[in-house]
């Protein structure tokens, strides 16, 4: 069995360890901001890093945390944690970070992207870890504030100063991790698992299921109102009676009538086939194909990724959200994301 860690597993030599450091955050977006913003109020020194022309750099100042360019705010860095796109981070890293940081300043992670595929190739002086939570960076925040947090991974990939397991269990402690479970496993795990999850479950199979209900819906003659409260909208009750107590508990909420459709004609939809597919998915994972295709893609200027995301905002089921959406003020009241920088 694996061992979760919490707030009391994690010692205070290691969390006084991470006091004596200052942390370079980065880039300020969903997980950059709540990592900076987190670190700050658990009294850690944080510096976070933008290019001169970033939007975000007053947004920085208004938490009350010091902000200045990449090269000049890694210089002074002990740990460099790295919070900017994937795709942009073995660019950064060659140009602004590999010239100017300290030789034994720690590398850190929230996923193990560019280190598992051999984008970036840190000093061997340097430790390298990762904090990865398992959640968008909004959550990291919002929960912190709330005296909860979201779980973290920890992994370590070099080890040069002997401390590389303390700073980062300190670090996780730090940004919340340690209120909901810390799990140690290793950059490989964390890369595959993570992108498997997000393609397959999370997001894509998700996004790829609620669309498709939706559009059998209305292609049956049903009115998009209707498909849309069916197929998008009541799925927060049902993810958050899964995400309180399990599939049980959603099960012994929802109607007799719902759950016994749901256990005869779930796995007649998800069947053999599309499990079939989902291992296709893994390996193209494991074997670097799916990488490649991003890299590549990101060299390429995104074009796949841009018209793929104008489609998808196009879709009538984001039309229809709008409009439903607006008729329900409380929602946003509560939203996550509050603003967007395009
Ligand atoms: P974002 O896309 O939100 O990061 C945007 C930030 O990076 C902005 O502040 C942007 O600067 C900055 N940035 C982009 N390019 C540069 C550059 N060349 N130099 C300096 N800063 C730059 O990233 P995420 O938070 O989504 O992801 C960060 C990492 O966290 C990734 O490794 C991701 O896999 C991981 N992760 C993300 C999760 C999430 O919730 N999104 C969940 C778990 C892990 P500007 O202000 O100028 O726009
Ligand atoms: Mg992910």
């Amino acid at each position: 069995m694996i061992q979760v860690k919490y707030d009391k597993d994690v010692s205070k030599q290691a969390l006084a360890l991470l006091k004596t450091k200052t942390v370079c955050i980065v880039g300020f977006g969903s997980q950059g901001h709540a990592h900076a913003a987190n670190l700050h109020d658990s009294g850690i020194s944080v510096v976070v890093a933008l290019r001169k022309e970033s939007a975000n750099w007053k947004r920085v100042s208004t938490f009350g945390i010091e902000v200045a360019e990449v090269a000049s705010a890694v210089a002074k860095a002990d740990i460099i944690m790295i919070l900017a796109p994937d795709e942009s981070q073995r660019t950064i890293y060659k140009s602004m970070i590999e010239p100017y940081c300290k030789s034994d300043a720690a590398l850190a992670f929230a996923h193990g992207f560019n280190i598992h595929y051999g984008q970036i190739i840190p000093k061997s002086t340097s430790d390298v870890f990762m904090v990865a939570p398992k959640g968008p960076g909004h959550l990291v925040r919002s929960t912190f504030k709330e005296g909860a947090g979201v779980p973290c991974l920890v992994a370590v990939n070099q080890n040069h100063s002997g401390q590389a397991l303390d700073l980062a269990l300190a670090y996780a402690v730090a940004i919340g991790g340690g209120r909901s479970g810390i799990i140690e496993t290793s950059f490989k795990n964390e890369t595959e698992t993570d992108l498997f999850g997000e393609q397959a479950v999370l997001c894509g199979g998700l996004t790829a299921l609620v669309r498709a209900g939706f559009e059998t819906l209305v292609e049956a003659g049903y009115d998009p109102e209707l498909a849309y409260f069916e197929c998008l909208h009541e799925l927060k009750l049902i993810v958050d009676l899964m995400y309180e107590g399990g599939i049980s508990d959603m099960h012994y909420s929802i109607s007799n009538t719902a759950e016994y459709g749901s256990l005869t004609q779930g796995p007649v939809l998800i069947d053999a086939k599309v499990k079939h597919r989902m291992r296709q998915i893994l390996n193209n994972i494991q074997s670097g194909s799916f990488s490649r295709d991003f890299i590549l893609e990101n060299q390429a200027g995104a074009p796949t990724m841009y018209a793929m995301r104008r489609m998808q905002s196009e879709h009538p089921i984001e039309i229809i959200g709008k409009k439903l959406r607006s008729m329900m003020p409380w929602i946003s009241k509560n939203k996550k994301i509050t603003e967007r920088s395009e």
